[in-house]
């Protein structure tokens, strides 16, 4: 069974078009999701707290995660301490969900940080959704309650898109009116042969 990256920035389609593989049957495990639920988990904020040595957690006991992002995003070292603790459960997870899929030809991983911190090291071949930038932004516009600062801020602390698009194995351009359809099937049957 084949492990299959899908990556682009934020807001160039991939939870779109993994729906569209997901319809197709194909077993899809999304980093972010996974990632966020570990938050709900009273051992894993105390491993987060004692690694950054600060309170992270509201008085009710959960996660303050703007607390969280406001401190590590102040400080690269701390940033690359959390994310030591996160990719690492997380591609644990990941093997779990491949075995559970093992009967498939293929599974799809999610991230959007998929090269930032070497994961496509870990897959067998890469997908790369790619929208420009300007357009990127007019969709987050719509989608997010965000200011174009504020997104702008988030999309800044990514690998630029074009650098994903050239080391990607596939490109899926998500532009409207695309034959996006057209491309995920070529895609499905190329990584079922
Ligand atoms: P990502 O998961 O990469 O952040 P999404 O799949 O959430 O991106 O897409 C961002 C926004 O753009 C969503 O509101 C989505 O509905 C919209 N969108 C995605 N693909 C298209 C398309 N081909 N044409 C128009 N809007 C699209």
């Amino acid at each position: 069974m084949k492990r299959i990256g899908i990556t682009g920035g934020m807001g160039c389609g991939k939870s779109t078009v993994v729906a569209e593989f997901q319809q197709l049957g194909i077993p899809c495990f999304v980093a972010d999701t996974v990632a966020a639920a570990y938050y709900n988990d009273p051992g894993f904020l105390k491993q987060v707290a004692d690694m950054l040595g600060e309170k992270v957690t509201r008085d009710d006991g959960r996660a303050d995660k703007q607390r969280i992002a406001d401190i590590v995003f102040a400080n690269p070292d701390k940033l690359h301490q959390l994310n030591s603790l996160v990719h690492p459960r997380v591609m644990h997870d990941f093997d779990r969900f491949c075995h559970q899929n093992d009967a498939h030809p293929y599974v799809l991983f999610e991230s959007a940080i998929l090269y930032d911190y070497g994961l496509d090291k870990q897959m067998d071949a890469v997908i790369c959704v790619y929208l420009d930038l300007e357009e990127r932004i007019q969709r987050l516009l719509a989608r997010d309650h965000l200011t174009r600062k504020q997104l702008m801020d988030r999309i800044n602390r990514q690998l630029p898109a074009e650098q994903v698009m050239m080391r990607a194995n596939y490109v899926i351009l998500n532009y409207e009116g695309n034959p996006r359809h057209r491309q995920v099937a070529y895609i499905d049957k190329q990584l079922k042969q």
